[in-house]
């Protein structure tokens, strides 16, 4: 078990242990408790952590979880971060592959998601510009063909429009969803392939966008919503051109430079391979238990793992069923695959949009290597294609490009990873107008944050970013944090 301790300034810190103290005694006093009270008994086995009374908890040290500490640090907390994997970042992690800095989830940042723009700001993070696509390849009812971009990027916009008539009156103010739910009820039933069967499309038509539909909903476009992907077109300005803009750069080394920057300014403690099996509420402070059994003691706990992971957390007492139903239902993609491809066969720099069920939706270029070989990466929607073999990748895109030589692959599969469940948010018909307002909602001692409840860019680090902030403001705001803070 790996610890980081990153203590702020020397007053700071003197300050963080008289709040400790304090909040420590107080609390286990209003709970009518001994200062042994839940406490286990001073043992051997029993680390720092597990004898201090923390302010607050936040489990998952994914971007909502490392902006809630950081949030903390202004009010001169003592934070613990107890995160189940043995690295930060979550559903970002940035890696390496044939020499180059990759990202296996997140990876892209725009300007008009304003959380996220602002914390590269404020720890002035490198960016760096995507590459321009060279040609396009597309289906064309019998296979697939290339197109230039400058031919399929405005048809593509063209053939996306229509899907989101009406987003301008029912997402008014996009990062409010809720503001006119009057008008969401009847939309927000509809899938997104319900609304693509509206449009009375051409086959042809259909196979240029269905596949990207599915892709984003998780492997099949009835499962998405309508409402998700039109929030999303909402928040970048009603139109095609902001849509298709948004992966226009990424943190030039990496996003874990950000998650990195967030964690050091938090002074949090962070404690890696701590997957938490329990969380218990007494009433007057959160006891949170890893599945190895140390437990931790605060004032109160920010939960800021996945939604499709709250099933796995016992919460005592029990959360209300919205919580477990959703998480049941899922928001995260299940099916999130993304394979980082090294190519060869003189392809150039191609990108690449599917139909529906084809094993890959999408494809993105990267970079073009000093070797002449080419780096890309695609989404797989096909559960059975074995995402780290180079003769099965390399077989699905010969049918889109026959010329290309596969080299290597390297891949991520999100929905069958542990600790996530599923990638990206994308909530499903019904979500947002149903439970989606409860499951934001703080419980007792307990604040929830993840990008799958962000009112904003939710399925975005800046939604991950936004819940964290709002995830501490809704610390702060609970009675307890008072006597802890009053010091
Ligand atoms: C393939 C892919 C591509 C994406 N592309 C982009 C993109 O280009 N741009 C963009 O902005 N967004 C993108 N996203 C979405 C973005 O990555 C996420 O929205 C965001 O990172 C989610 O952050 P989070 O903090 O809400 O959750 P997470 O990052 O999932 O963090 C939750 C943390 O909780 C931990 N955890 C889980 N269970 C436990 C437990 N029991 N105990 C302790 N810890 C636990 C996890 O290990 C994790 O570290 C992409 C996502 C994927 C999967």
């Amino acid at each position: 078990m790996t610890t980081f301790s990153m203590p702020g300034s020397a007053s700071a810190m003197r300050r963080r242990s008289l709040l400790k103290a304090a909040g420590s005694t107080a609390l286990l006093g209003a709970a009518g408790l001994t200062a042994a009270g839940p406490a286990r008994a001073e043992g051997t086995d029993t680390t720092d952590e597990e004898s201090t009374f923390y302010d607050v908890i936040v489990v998952g040290a994914g971007f909502a979880g490392l902006t809630a500490a950081r949030e903390f640090k202004a009010k001169g907390l003592q934070v613990l971060v107890l995160e189940a994997r043995n690295r930060i970042g979550g559903r970002t992690w940035t890696g390496s592959f044939a020499g180059e800095v990759i990202e296996y989830g997140g990876a892209f940042v725009d300007p008009k998601q304003p959380y996220v723009w602002s914390e590269i700001q404020r720890y002035n993070i490198p960016l760096v510009a995507s590459v321009e696509e060279e040609r396009t390849v597309m289906p064309t009812g019998t296979g697939f063909a290339p197109y230039a971009p400058a031919t399929a990027g405005p048809r593509m916009g063209q053939l996306l429009t229509p899907l989101f008539d009406g987003a301008t009156e029912y997402f008014p103010h996009p990062t409010n969803p809720f503001y006119r739910e009057d008008l969401l009820q009847s939309v927000d039933q509809l899938s997104l392939r319900a609304r693509l069967d509206q449009l009375n499309y051409s086959a042809l038509d259909r196979s240029w966008v269905s596949g990207i539909l599915a892709g984003l909903s998780g492997g099949s476009s009835a499962r998405g919503a309508l409402t998700m992907m039109a929030q999303i077109w909402a928040l970048s300005g009603w139109s095609s051109a902001g849509f298709a803009g948004l992966n226009g750069s990424r943190p030039r080394q990496g996003t874990v430079q950000l998650a990195s920057a967030l964690l050091a300014d938090s002074g949090a403690t962070l404690k890696l391979n701590s997957p938490v099996a329990s969380i218990t509420d007494t009433g007057s402070a959160v006891r949170v238990t890893t599945q190895a059994g140390r437990q931790y003691k605060a004032a109160h706990a920010v939960v800021a793992v996945p939604v499709n992971v709250w099933k796995t957390i016992t919460f005592n007492p029990g959360l209300p069923s919205a919580f477990g139903a959703v998480s049941q239902a899922t928001i995260g993609a299940p099916i999130s695959r993304k394979i980082w491809i090294r190519a060869a066969g003189n392809v150039g720099l191609f990108g690449a949009n599917t139909q529906e069920g084809f094993p890959i939706s999408t494809v993105i270029p990267f970079k073009k290597l000093a070797d002449g070989s080419v780096l890309m990466f695609a989404f797989c929607d096909d559960q059975t294609l074995d995402i780290h073999s180079v003769s099965q990748v390399q077989a699905v895109l010969r049918q889109l490009v026959p010329e290309i030589q596969v080299l290597a692959v390297t891949a991520q599969d999100w929905g069958t990873a542990q600790y996530s469940l599923g990638g990206w948010a994308c909530r499903q018909p019904g979500q947002l107008t149903g439970q989606y307002r409860t499951i934001q909602q703080p419980q007792g001692r307990l604040a929830f944050a993840t990008s799958d409840i962000a009112s904003g860019w939710s399925g975005y680090i800046d939604g991950a970013i936004e819940s964290g902030i709002r995830a501490a403001q809704a610390v702060a705001a609970m009675p307890g944090f008072a006597v802890a803070s009053a010091v």
